[in-house]
């Protein structure tokens, strides 16, 4: 089906639908994007503020070979577009009991200061990176490749079950490997930035933790959001036309066509590749009744612009609760609003002073809470609280009191990402990653009752963060290339 252009509608300009603009654009598609806001990128946003430059959703570059791939795919070099600058310090853990723990670039710097903590395991380190490592390797490849129970029924597919661990959890890997729950946290804290708790995260999510330590981290300078603005300058280069303003209000099938229902009209075209979070997708756009899905959890998200720099912190920084356990059973389990939250704190004019004004500094504070279908009222009521409780375990810890110096605040409620980006009940990372709701038991990149309908993005395969929905924009492309789903073709996975 390859060289066959068509008319291709993009429903959204988060990450996945840009990715998937430039992709479809860049092989002769002719392609428009309809986006509800008025400005690309979804939860990849930005605010800016009196001088300073709040990146509102992802902070974490990981896995940079994905992030290279869709510039090479639309025949572009990544380095004409980013200025990927590496961390030499990835992060820094502050313990509730005063000790901190620091991943470096360098690994031996980070082993140093794992023995200081626990004896003996630098050893486990090693072992840790080499299990994660062989899985890294086996999942690598099947994240741009839409699967289904059919194509996992084949012996290469079926040999790669035992290299991932399916049944393990991401906590029970890393408890084999570290004796202290102050390591085990610190290796296996990535599953909350996929919204999921460490205790249900099946192990082969450890690779974002492989990511961490052997691919390391970088920051795009001037900002994440130079991301989405990226990718939207390459779609716009392969002739993708923009619709700001446009919300989508329905998608039907219509003699081996797509209608779309936006700004008052209907559109068709050929096919569509639906970037809007995939619940809310299928339930509001296309009428249908959801299956018992399970979401990931919220996150309530404050962004302090700071009269002065501050001292002791690093661009990434995690605060842990005294009781973990208890406060991810909070968040997860007994669904409450915790009175000891873990958070994480970004400090991005640590790397890129360009974000603030001169000698000011920027805070982002990200603290995961349940999501609204297991409480409704999420953190209503409770956000003065909150914030009290956070910035005063900050000064407890590091001896920094910001109340004084903060010029300019803005904050991000679950209830937010409902309202602002259609992310069905506050779900900050959209379907949860467990293992019933991974690889390809998550919802595929096509719609089964809809034919020339695909999706892409955080709640379809293979998941949420950026590189991985990057993958899944691949994903996405190659099922259209084959005319999978297609009413020329008709043949499904
Ligand atoms: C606070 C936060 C921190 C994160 N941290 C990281 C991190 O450090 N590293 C990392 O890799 N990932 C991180 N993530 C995850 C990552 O940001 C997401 O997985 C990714 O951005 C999701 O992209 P998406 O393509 O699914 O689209 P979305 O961002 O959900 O975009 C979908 C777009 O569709 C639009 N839309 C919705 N309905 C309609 C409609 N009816 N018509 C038209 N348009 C519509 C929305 O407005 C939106 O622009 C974080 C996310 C958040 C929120």
């Amino acid at each position: 089906m390859a060289g066959y252009n068509r008319k291709a509608a993009v429903i959204g300009a988060g990450v996945g639908g840009l990715a998937t603009a430039s992709r479809l654009a860049a092989r002769g598609h002719e392609v428009s994007v309809f986006e509800k806001l008025s400005q690309c990128g979804g939860r990849a946003n930005v605010i800016e503020d009196k001088g300073f430059k709040f990146d509102t959703g992802p902070s974490f570059v990981l896995m940079p070979d994905f992030f290279k791939e869709i510039f090479e795919d639309c025949g572009e070099d990544i380095k004409d577009h980013l200025d990927l600058k590496p961390l030499e310090v990835s992060y820094k853990i502050f313990f509730p009991d005063g000790d901190t723990f620091t991943v470096y670039r360098d690994s031996d710097r980070t082993k140093q200061d794992m023995e200081r903590i626990e004896s003996g395991s630098s050893a486990g380190f090693d072992s840790f990176i080499r299990y994660s490592g062989d899985i890294y390797k086996a999942v690598k490849p099947l994240l741009s490749e839409c699967m289904t129970l059919k194509s996992l029924i084949s012996l290469s597919k079926l040999a790669l079950l035992p290299k991932i661990h399916p049944l393990s959890t991401f906590w029970k890997a890393a408890s084999g490997f570290f004796k202290t729950d102050k390591l085990r946290y610190a290796f296996t804290f990535e599953s909350m930035f996929m919204g999921v708790s460490p205790f249900e995260t099946p192990a082969f999510y450890s690779v974002i933790t492989y990511s961490d330590h052997v691919e390391k981290i970088a920051h795009p300078m001037g900002g994440m959001y130079q991301i989405p603005k990226a990718l939207e300058n390459v779609a716009l280069k392969k002739g993708a036309k923009f619709n700001y303003n446009s919300e989508v209000k329905q998608i039907e099938e219509k003699n081996d066509a797509i209608s779309l229902k936006v700004n008052g009209r209907e559109e068709v075209f050929d096919l569509a590749v639906c970037n809007a979070d995939l619940p809310y997708s299928k339930s509001e756009l296309l009428g249908q009744e959801l299956p018992k899905y399970r979401y990931s959890c919220s996150v309530f998200l404050m962004y302090m612009g700071l009269k002065k720099k501050l001292k002791g912190f690093e661009h990434h920084n995690l605060f842990f609760a005294r009781d973990l356990e208890k406060n991810i059973e909070e968040i997860f389990k007994t669904n409450k609003v915790s009175k000891d939250p873990s958070f994480y704190l970004h400090v991005p004019t640590v790397t890129d002073p360009t974000l603030a004004p001169e000698g000011k500094e920027i805070l982002y504070f990200l603290i995961p809470v349940p999501n609204l279908c297991v409480n409704e009222k999420g953190v209503d009521g409770r956000e003065e609280e909150l914030r009290d409780l956070v910035l005063k375990k900050m000064k407890e810890i590091t001896g920094e009191d910001i109340e004084p110096l903060i010029e300019t605040e803005h904050r991000f409620y679950p209830r937010d990402f409902t309202r602002r980006y259609n992310i069905l009940n506050g779900a900050t990372f959209g379907l949860s990653h467990n293992l019933t709701q991974s690889a390809f038991f998550r919802p595929p990149n096509y719609e089964p009752r809809v034919k020339n309908l695909y999706y892409v993005g955080a709640s379809t395969q293979p998941g949420g963060g950026l590189p991985v929905v990057l993958a899944g924009s691949m994903a996405a492309v190659k099922l259209i290339e084959k005319g999978v789903n297609s009413s020329r073709g008709g043949n499904r996975p």
